[in-house]
């Protein structure tokens, strides 16, 4: 297959963009890109997207969600992080969320990720076969964290049965789908006590697998964890030995200086959710420090009960001007960057950076087409900066995860969509019924 565009975004080294370019792929890899021309005289193509008004680039890739909280999105807005989670969000789920709800809500964010160009995502939630299943069906690549959390959960009566089940969903689906990768989700240091920690880092060493956990999101956290462990999140996780392999951490608001050091050492990666951040008021994290120190920073949407929704565009566009305006300079994370923390620098952090996030012979064949046809883009100068600062999600057109088509001139062709919304507004309408008749 070939997929054309007037400009070509490789996002590797060379920091390159082919102007009317065109990326080859073969058995879901990428074999070459390069000049239009060039290729055509090459290869020839079975299929060919084509490129005429177009930008082609790497799929968006989203480090931390709980996606199907689609189906909880603006149940409870305007709250602090704790109250939200254990008031409002903490019970429904153990009330609401069963293997259909995570299969239907899954859907319905696949059907929003796809339609927005994200073609990565790394999900954290309960029922972790039917997130499986649904992105199987759906056609994007994901990271399915299972979710260890101390407390009775929507699939499991206590930490060490959620452990127990995280770890068996990891066996049963490590190695059978090369686009659904199975890791452990730890919910964070402040509902899962020091013993559990240990035991979930040293399943997921044995096992081989990264672990998904939030990290100083709010500073409610600092202080509890100070309270309890004498330190910050940061080094009492490394002490419990949750960097030992790799470690995705979600958040990091609040690291303190000599926290920064450690997220280099043990090369965690970090996902900046800036919406999720700004919206439940978590602070402001500071990127800018932690890239500088050779943190690999990636970007997130959070869940879409605190974003609402799953555009990494608007993450993009929200992480270079948080740190703009909170440094007061405006040098800092310019488009490129930006643009790299949402593709090759977030594959880095998700521990993919050798396969996904960068249009290069021998990568995975996940990119996308994002149409130009829009008055927003005219005229057009510079091509990034008209990525980061004026896209939207709506402007994509066309998505491919290995190899395969997804979404076709605004059409998604893997996931049934009136279905899924059928199906998700019908759930809501039975959560709105049984809450409004809860005292
Ligand atoms: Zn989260």
């Amino acid at each position: 297959m070939i997929v054309a565009g007037d400009y070509v975004v490789m996002m590797d080294e060379s920091q390159q963009v082919v102007k009317d370019g065109a990326v080859a792929i073969d058995g879901g890899r990428i074999v070459a890109v390069g000049p239009s021309a060039e290729l055509a005289s090459k290869y020839r193509a079975r299929r060919t997207l084509d490129g005429t008004g177009k930008v082609v680039l790497p799929g968006l890739i989203n480090g931390h969600t709980h996606a199907a909280m689609t189906l909880l999105r603006g149940i409870a807005d305007d709250i602090e992080l704790i109250e939200w989670l254990q008031k409002y969000i903490f019970p429904t789920e153990v009330r609401f969320v069963d293997a259909d709800f995570v299969r239907i809500g899954t859907e319905l964010a696949c059907a929003e990720m796809i339609r927005g160009g994200t073609t990565t995502f790394v999900d954290m939630y309960y029922f972790p076969d039917s997130v499986a299943e649904a992105v199987e069906s759906c056609g994007l690549r994901v990271l399915v964290a299972a979710s260890v959390i101390d407390q009775k959960s929507p699939d499991a009566a206590n930490g060490t049965e959620s452990l127990a089940k995280a770890a068996d969903f990891v066996r049963r689906w490590k190695g059978r789908n090369n686009r659904i990768i199975p890791i452990i989700g730890a919910h964070a240091i402040y509902t899962i006590p020091p013993d559990l920690m240990r035991r979930i880092a040293a399943a997921a060493q044995e096992l081989d697998v990264p672990i998904s956990i939030h990290v100083s999101e709010s500073r409610w956290e600092m202080e509890t964890t100070q309270k309890n462990y004498q330190t910050t999140p940061i080094h009492a996780l490394d002490q419990l030995g949750v960097f030992g392999g790799h470690t995705i951490a979600a958040h990091v608001v609040w690291p303190q200086d000599d926290d920064i050091p450690v997220l280099v050492q043990r090369q965690v990666g970090v996902i900046h959710n800036p919406s999720s951040n700004m919206k439940i008021s978590s602070g402001i994290s500071p990127v800018t420090k932690m890239l500088a120190a050779g943190v690999h920073v990636g970007l997130g949407t959070d869940g879409p009960a605190t974003n609402n929704d799953l555009d990494m565009w608007e993450e993009m566009r929200l992480a270079a001007f948080l740190q703009k305006v909170s440094t007061m300079d405006p040098k800092v994370i310019p488009a490129r960057t930006a643009l790299n923390m949402a593709t090759h620098g977030g594959a880095e952090a998700i521990g993919l950076g050798e396969e996904l996030g960068t249009l290069a012979p021998g990568r995975r064949a996940d990119l996308i087409q994002v149409s130009l046809a829009d008055e927003h883009f005219v005229p057009m100068y510079d091509v990034i900066s008209h990525l980061v600062y004026v896209a939207h999600a709506e402007d994509v057109t066309s998505v491919v995860v290995d190899g395969k088509i997804l979404m076709r001139d605004g059409k998604v062709l893997t996931v049934d969509e009136a279905q899924v919304r059928r199906e998700a507004t019908a759930i809501a309408t039975r959560i709105q019924a049984a809450l409004a008749a809860t005292p």
